[in-house]
């Protein structure tokens, strides 16, 4: 029989929560699909293990300390090896690959990702910022090279597969479920002196410390909201959040006639990397089951922003667009950074978004060069107001 070509991945970020689990499913689907790109940007020993099992045409280790590292560690197989911050465009401008699965953390994934774009390759994009931060450019570049952008944020992935077969079907909303983070049902008086190993235990998903602290403020659900306007055109009115604690309804649509459609399964990142890899096909897997024995109850709530106000900045941002997001973004990565090095508290975090959001010169139409000045000044005065 014929044998189908592998799809041949470039995984950005392949030491983290997202980029090691897509190398399970690679694993796992050894027949379809392999590994030619991997990056990580400190994690020197990880990358070379995974190297070394995968074999791919090319890794890439951000830190230039640990280029010979990583350089003697592959001299004995075909592997090419890259180090620093332009290594990633440079790889990400190979023709060798046909899918990019943007795993880096944070705007730091922005220039890759358009490079990817550019050379109209398969996004996989798990990277949330880089649509948060310039989101217009993204999607009109992939529309002009007819580069797919699939999502793999669960809750968007959940969208994608509800739109699957509805081309001509106009969205009436769609509905983001949120878990609620760790701090459900907590109030200011709790969260102002809980610390960084708390806000790291989520209740259902274990991910990377920058998008558990984001659960844990409710940010991440924002940063989604902004996600969702640009992968879907959507307007803010047409983006609501609800509470969802079980985490099984990852997200659902409404269409015109009053439809609804939701897209449901156990929480494991697993699966919507493994959707956006196999994508068209649906990839059969031995991953446990759904029973609704264990979730007798599927529960509903609305979100508490009294408490949790970051998801109001972050929707303040998705309304006023420009570089507002972009500025909240930066603002939110600096802070995120700060409380995890625990020199400033859980509530701290909203402030600092709030003051740099208020401090920062709007631009309505930032070019690309612009969003990087904006990311930088919201860095600057962020970090400028922490020193206390
Ligand atoms: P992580 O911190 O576990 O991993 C980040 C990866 O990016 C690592 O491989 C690291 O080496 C690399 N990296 C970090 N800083 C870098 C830099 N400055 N330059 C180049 N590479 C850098 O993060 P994660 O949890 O895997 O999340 C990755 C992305 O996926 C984030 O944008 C996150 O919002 C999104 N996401 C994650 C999950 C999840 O379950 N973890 C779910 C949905 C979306
Ligand atoms: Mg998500």
């Amino acid at each position: 029989a014929e044998q189908t070509p592998k799809k041949r991945i470039a995984i950005f970020g392949s030491t983290g929560s997202i980029g090691t689990q897509a190398l399970d499913v690679i694993r796992a689907h050894s027949h379809l699909l392999e590994a030619e790109i991997l990056t990580a940007q400190t994690n020197y020993q990880l990358l070379i293990a995974q190297a070394l099992e995968f074999l791919p045409n090319a890794v890439v280790i951000g830190d230039t300390n640990r280029y010979n590292d990583v350089k003697t560690a592959l001299a004995h197989t075909d592997v090419k090896v890259f180090s620093g911050e332009a290594a990633l465009e440079e790889v990400a401008d190979f023709d060798t690959y046909d899918i990019m699965l943007t795993a880096i953390v944070g705007f730091a994934g922005l220039r890759s990702t358009l490079k990817g774009v550019q050379k109209g390759k398969v996004i996989a994009l798990a990277n949330k910022e880089t649509l948060v931060v310039a989101g217009d450019i993204v999607m009109q570049q992939a529309f002009e090279n007819r580069s797919p952008i699939i999502p793999v944020d669960s809750e968007h992935s959940a969208i994608f597969q509800c739109l699957v077969g509805e081309q001509r079907n106009p969205i009436e909303k769609i509905i983001l479920t949120a878990s609620g983070g760790p701090f459900l049902g907590k109030k200011p008086n709790f969260l102002v002196n809980v610390k960084r190993d708390h806000a790291l235990q989520h209740p259902n998903w274990s991910m990377g410390a920058k998008i558990s602290i984001d659960s844990a403020t409710l940010m991440n659900k924002g940063l989604e909201m902004i996600e969702a306007k640009w992968l879907f055109n959507l307007q803010p009115e047409q983006i609501e959040v609800v509470v969802h604690p079980q985490s099984i309804i990852h997200s659902m649509v409404q269409f015109e006639d009053g439809s609804m459609k939701a897209q449901m399964g156990l929480p494991d990142m697993k699966l919507p990397i493994q959707y956006a890899l196999g994508f068209p096909e649906r990839l059969k897997n031995d991953f446990p089951r759904f029973s609704f024995k264990k979730y007798p109850q599927l529960t509903f709530e609305e979100p508490d922003y009294k408490t949790f106000r970051n998801l109001g900045l972050a929707i303040e941002a998705l309304k006023t667009g420009g570089n507002k997001p972009c500025v909240l973004n930066a603002a939110n990565e600096i802070a995120v950074w700060a409380f995890l090095k625990n020199r400033i508290g859980f509530l701290d975090i909203t402030a600092v978004v709030e003051k740099t959001m208020a401090k920062i010169p709007f631009i309505e139409k930032p070019n690309l060069a612009e969003y990087f000045e904006s990311d930088g000044e919201a860095r600057n005065f962020a970090a400028s107001i922490m020193k206390m």
